[in-house]
């Protein structure tokens, strides 16, 4: 299980080629788990992008007028590509972001199977007719590629994000330049590694690092991009989603989210205690559709904290993820675990109860024990505040519409999970959830065959499904007259 260390690319990918920053300058990156560089990234800034997106710009007619079924083969090839390496790209992932090496695989999988269903979807991007008010015209709908899309990405799932946007692009006809998050760049850069591999002409696809406020200016200022799609924080997106608005460009924005994760008094607590695991401690707490505050019902509120506290014991081993048994990872950096710290001492200050973990374990690595507080209240910083780490926070309610209400109780929208029997119930609360992804008595929901999209300032717009292409066509009405009837 060591690095394979040609897939290490420490170059960025414009038109078809490897190539440093202008400038020469690099950004060094660092495994998580042991402090130890894993090798630099070139920092690219304004040029470096603007070329990427210029090959681009000469890349998209040729792309464009492939049949849906060439661009599929390309896509599949290089779904391929990327599986005939899965276990080195997996260990490249962990080294980089420090998820567990099954996580890693998973990752991996769920990005290749986002860009196969979209090689498929792509083949049924269907037009209209529509019934015409004149007699001697006729109106036609079809559905054209919105033409060079710019895309950023989080460090979290560095593999997944980019798959999901880079399926949907290449499947509707776009060209892309991408750029990936500094801490894990190595696992977006094999995206070029596999492009040349299997031959995707040059320009198609282009990958930039370095320098992220830059970069995103050019994207957002070039009037060759026509879309920018996003996936990070709240306070990132929509610096790019004004910066985009002042140009007219579409956007999606994948965005932070608040989860709720309520367990009802008739829920069948084994079952919500393994889902509470499963949606918060997966990538230790580092994802967006995270459970970050547990609401749970009076009458039960004892015994599912003392379910969950029990099955943290036995099922959540912290380590470097290359090893055997390891759940939980490393958090991605200090300032992560800094963060989740700062979340327990607060909790901890206004009264809550610590029944377990809260601490730093003592090893070399960003790591956090994963964390059980009870007696959680609204004045607490993790009622408010995405804590992206290890930290369950049991919060006590009574009735179903205070649930309802404590859990839209926060500007955003994004996921969100309850657990109960009654049928009814299941319902009234369903739909009484301002959130765009709810997960019924499930704590794990993502496939690329259901739309991921937030509420609120969770974001805008939809990746997956067959609603993810979308965002990157443009409808075109056509009206065929003189037809002489
Ligand atoms: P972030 O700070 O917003 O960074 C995300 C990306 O934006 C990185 O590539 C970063 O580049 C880049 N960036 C930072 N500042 C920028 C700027 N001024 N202009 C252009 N790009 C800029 O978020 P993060 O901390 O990496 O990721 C965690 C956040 O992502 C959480 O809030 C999480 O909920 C959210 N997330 C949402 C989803 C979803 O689907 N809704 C999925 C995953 C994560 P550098 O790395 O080079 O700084």
């Amino acid at each position: 299980m060591s690095l394979n260390s040609a897939l290490v690319k420490q170059q960025v990918y414009i038109n078809g080629a490897w190539a440093d920053a202008d400038s020469g300058q690099t950004i060094a990156v660092a495994n998580p788990a042991t402090g130890e560089s894993i090798g630099t990234i070139p920092y690219c800034g304004r040029s470096e992008t603007a070329r990427a997106i210029a090959a681009a710009e000469a890349a998209f007619p040729a792309w464009k007028a492939l049949t849906a079924e060439a661009r599929a083969d390309f896509m599949h090839k290089l779904c391929d590509a990327v599986m005939d390496q899965l276990d080195d790209l997996a260990v490249l992932l962990t080294t980089e972001m420090g998820k567990p090496l099954a996580e890693a695989k998973g990752e991996i999988t769920l990005g290749v199977k986002y860009i196969r269903f979209f090689a498929e979807e792509g083949k049924r991007i269907y037009g209209d007719t529509i019934p015409s008010p004149w007699a001697d015209r006729r109106i036609l709908v079809t559905k054209e590629p919105v033409g060079v899309v710019a895309s950023i990405t989080p460090w979290n799932f560095p593999n997944s994000m980019i798959a999901r946007k880079l399926g949907a692009a290449l499947a509707s006809g776009c060209t892309m330049v991408m750029k990936p998050a500094e801490f894990t760049p190595y696992s977006a850069l094999i995206y070029g590694l596999v492009a040349d591999k299997i031959g995707l002409p040059a320009g198609v696809l282009n990958i930039v690092t370095g320098d992220a406020p830059a970069i995103g200016e050019e994207m957002c200022e070039n009037p060759a991009v026509r879309k920018i799609t996003f996936t990070g924080s709240t306070r990132v997106g929509k610096l790019l989603a004004a910066n985009a608005g002042k140009n007219m460009k579409k956007i999606s924005m994948e965005l932070g989210g608040n989860a709720p994760f309520i367990v009802f008094d008739d829920a069948d607590l084994d079952r919500a205690a393994n889902g509470a695991i499963a949606s918060k401690f997966r990538n230790s707490g580092q994802t967006c559709v995270c459970a970050n505050r547990f609401y749970v019902q009076a009458g039960v509120y004892d015994a599912f904290a003392e379910k969950l506290k029990s099955a943290m014991a036995e099922q959540l081993t912290v380590g470097n993820g290359l090893e055997d048994g390891v759940t939980q990872g490393p958090l991605i950096n200090e300032a992560a675990v800094e963060k989740v710290a700062a979340h327990v001492q607060d909790a901890l200050d206004k009264g809550g109860t610590l029944v377990t973990g809260g601490h730093r374990p003592d090893r070399t690595g960003t790591y956090f024990e994963p964390t059980l507080v009870t007696g959680a209240s609204q004045d607490m910083k993790v009622a408010h505040d995405e804590t992206f780490g290890p930290l369950a926070a049991l919060f006590k309610f009574d009735t179903e519409d205070e649930a309802i209400k404590l859990a839209n109780d926060t500007e955003y929208g994004l996921a969100c999970y309850f657990y109960a029997q009654d049928l009814g119930r299941c319902f009234r609360v369903m739909e009484a959830l301002q959130y765009g992804l709810v997960g019924v008595n499930e704590g794990v929901i993502t496939t690329e065959v259901a739309p991921f999209g937030g509420f609120k300032e969770s974001g805008i717009g939809n990746e997956g499904s067959k609603y993810g292409l979308d965002d990157y066509l443009n409808i075109k009405y056509s009206c065929l007259g003189g037809l002489g009837m």
